[in-house]
């Protein structure tokens, strides 16, 4: 290594290990873990999978392909050895800006698993020069800027690949770039991304503002374009065929190359849609095997045996629904297929609710998946119950053999031994290295329960994370934290239905107690970390009511010894890894049934935070696994919130005007020190919002959720029971890995 190293900063810059920069540092060691990685054998199976999805929320990757190559330890030590810190050139690389949230960042741990379990399969995706967007806070308000992160040595290899996408009047050529995916101490699998050879960051200009009807230019500029608009929605449809077009492409050719037949596809490639983004794989490959000369009937089957669709959410919104017209304009080679396809399905049950075409002329792309692909899943128990009841009741009753749970899993090198040295160190000190391999061999722990030394030095271990968090803050973002305050921390995507508003109303509670002269047995920094879509109003509103109590608190020298409200910037996978480590609460607030799974919540329980949560999501499972002592879980059942819609029975307004204790909280949105400091009409909004809509059932859980996080506040202070509850959590957090959940998927869907 240390040779290569020399090698490579002699060639670029003329430098040696004791001369180069940090930065300079960084690209010679990503160069040098790039041919390492390069030189790990392929996995091999007959079937491979493709895992197609709009999102890849890779983080950076130094580290982790480091710690995967088994280099980590090697490469910390010679770094040391001149002069430099492997942390500090980690600094160095920009993280890739190819995802928006959990989904994204699910695809990139499922990747990390598949090839530590030397299944073969590649992931498929967009390389977004922009990404999402990056958030600036200022004026207490979210500020999008473009967010460039590619540079000109990097992770992406060109592969020479390349392949034409047709469009409606036009066609535009696919340029694949290839990210190396090691598996830990495994073999090597590929993520593919697709890139328009004729984009242009040049036509970027004010924030993220361009032309949207720039196709050729503009299709891998940022992921998830604003869909407020026409123009936007189309963009969104061509960045979608592009991404399964040449992916499509890319499976037959791959076939072919493999010695697989054509026309059996199914028994060569198994394609997991992940969310219905890429839906448009099915008719393409239809398209695709028809051109070659199959029968309609038999591409049919064929891809229906094929594809696997993942189901991530039961938010309407999110169930993509495109008008026909978009597709004749943008794809009209897939409107005759998706037709055919709509045609038979009504052959199978003429339920308008299981239509893909309704009587408004739209295309229901969740339908096309689960009409034609062999699997549905949901992502967590409880959502895949939903699903099976509710939600897609009518297409489980139509085939109750595709449905299938695949519980959500994260990386636990990653998740654990980079982003968490500290803790790492001590699990194995305790109970040897295994758990690296086996995570279930976590439950070793157990056996330490009652041994105070341990659960003495699990507090000591999260008051050094909570440390080091507190200088990275300053350094970064100039804020002060108190290491010896109980960090409770929010970090997810903004929206209504994950309740950051329910949270800022604890603040506000707690300011008023504070006033009121009731003050805390030890000070409490509530941390959050959001970004809201671009169009998205009222999250926009709920990040300015974050900061502005923010403000409000800090400059009050009566409250703030007591209480901190911080917003982190940006919050993306590299904030991720440093938050998590430092957190005492973890809050999983979202209102019953509709966090499909979550998966912050597993990456808290297994760095030792508590869950405070509702019965939502995973956080179900990880109750069941830790016992009900080991978490604080509050609010209504999913039961009861889906009865509460079913029969239009909330009322926010009826909540705010019966009870005092919760108008006082909402008044204080718009009380005057807020309106002082902040924006009326935004205030004013969100404040409307939640007295007359409140479509998330703010107030429906809000009592019982102060009551909660005051009774977890008060157990903090005793230490040893609190650091026993940690360590069930980190003990039982075994079946969260996502070796085990790409285990799963490969036995039930996937066949490798
Ligand atoms: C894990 C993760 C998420 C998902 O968090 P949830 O709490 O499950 O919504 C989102 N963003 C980043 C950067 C993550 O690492």
């Amino acid at each position: 290594m240390e040779q290569r190293l020399q090698s490579i900063l002699n060639k670029h810059y003329g430098k040696n290990l004791d001369t180069a920069t940090d930065q300079q540092v960084y690209t010679a060691l990503m160069l040098y873990t790039k041919e390492q990685l390069a030189a790990m054998p392929r996995t091999e199976g007959k079937r491979k999978l493709y895992y197609v999805s709009a999102e890849f929320l890779i983080g950076k990757l130094l580290s982790n392909n480091l710690i995967n190559l088994g280099l980590f330890d090697e490469a910390k030590e010679l770094l040391a050895k001149h002069g430099h810190e492997l942390t500090a050139v980690e600094e160095a690389e920009n993280e890739p800006s190819l995802g928006n949230g959990g989904l994204g960042r699910l695809a990139a741990c499922f990747l990390d698993s598949i090839a530590t379990l030397n299944l073969c399969g590649d992931g498929a995706g967009l390389n977004y020069h922009d990404g999402l967007f990056y958030q600036k806070l200022e004026n207490n308000k979210q500020k999008e800027e473009k967010n460039p992160w590619i540079t000109p040595e990097s992770w992406l290899t060109d592969t020479g690949v390349r392949f034409t996408v047709p469009f409606g009047g036009f066609s535009l050529r696919s340029v694949m770039y290839d990210v190396g995916v090691p598996g830990y101490n495994g073999r090597r699998n590929s993520l593919h991304l697709f890139d328009v050879e004729t984009v242009d960051e040049s036509i970027i200009g004010d924030g993220i503002s361009f032309d949207k009807s720039d196709i050729a230019r503009n299709l891998t500029l940022f992921l998830y374009p604003d869909d407020s608009d026409e123009a936007g929605r189309l963009l969104r449809v061509y960045q979608q065929y592009f991404l399964v077009s040449s992916t499509a492409q890319l499976i037959l050719k791959e076939t072919r190359e493999r010695g697989g037949s054509i026309e059996k596809l199914h028994e060569s490639v198994a394609v997991q849609i992940n969310d219905t983004h890429p839906t448009m794989i099915i008719p393409e490959l239809i398209r695709l095997l028809t051109a070659e000369g199959m029968s309609m009937d038999d591409a049919i089957r064929e891809v229906s045996l094929t594809c696997a669709y993942t189901n991530h959410t039961i938010l309407a919104e999110a169930l993509e629904k495109w008008p026909m017209d978009f597709m004749r304009k943008a794809v009209p080679q897939l409107v005759p297929i998706i037709e055919e396809l709509d045609k038979r399905a009504k052959q199978v049950s003429d339920d308008p609710r299981v239509a893909i075409l309704d009587d408004q002329d739209r295309v229901y792309m969740a339908h096309i998946d689960i009409h034609y692909g062999y699997s549905v899943n949901g992502v967590a128990a409880l959502h895949t119950e939903i699903l099976k009841e509710s939600e897609l009741r009518p297409f489980y009753e139509l085939y109750p053999e595709k449905f299938n749970n695949k519980t959500n899993g994260i990386t636990f090198r990653r998740w654990l031994l980079h982003c968490n040295q500290p803790l790492a160190a001590f699990i194995e000190s305790l109970i040897g290295p295994g758990f690296k391999k086996d995570a279930a061999e976590l439950e070793k722990l157990l056996a330490f329960q009652n041994d105070e030394e341990v659960l003495h030095q699990l507090r000591r271990i999260k008051t050094e994370n909570k440390q080091a968090l507190a200088r990275y803050l300053k350094a970064t973002q100039g804020v002060e934290l108190n290491a010896d305050s109980i960090f409770d921390i929010q970090v997810k995507r903004l929206h209504e239905y994950k309740r950051q508003q329910m949270n800022a109303l604890y603040a506000i509670y707690k300011y008023l107690e504070i006033k009121a002269g009731k003050l805390p047995a030890r000070p409490i920094t509530m941390i959050f970390g959001a970004k809201a879509a671009p169009a998205y109003t009222i999250a926009k509103d709920i990040i300015h009511l974050i900061l502005c109590l923010s403000q409000l608190i800090e400059s009050d020298p009566q409250v703030s010894p007591y209480l901190k409200v911080v917003m982190v910037e940006n919050y993306n996978v590299t904030k991720a890894e440093k938050l998590i480590p430092a957190c005492d609460i973890s809050e999983q607030i979202s209102l019953a049934s509709k966090e499909a799974s979550g998966t912050g919540n597993m990456k808290f329980m297994l760095n030792g935070a508590l869950t405070l949560g509702t019965r939502d999501g995973a956080n179900v499972e990880i109750a069941q696994l830790v016992g009900e002592e080991n978490i604080y879980s509050f609010g209504k059942s999913s039961e009861e919130v889906i009865r509460l819609y079913d029969e239009q029975a909330y009322s926010s307004a009826a909540l705010y005007d019966g009870d005092e204790e919760i108008a006082r909280l909402v008044d204080f949105i718009i009380d005057k020190k807020m309106i002082r400091i902040g924006d009326v009409e935004s205030l004013c909004r969100l404040y409307k919002e939640i007295v007359s809509k409140d479509w998330f059932m703010t107030l429906l859980d809000v009592k019982e959720y102060i009551q909660k996080k005051e009774a977890m506040l008060a157990d903090y202070e005793d230490e040893l029971t609190w650091s026993r509850k940690t360590l069930v959590n980190i003990a039982k957090a075994g079946f969260f890995s996502s070796d085990r959940t790409i285990a799963e998927y490969n036995r039930d869907i996937w066949h490798l």
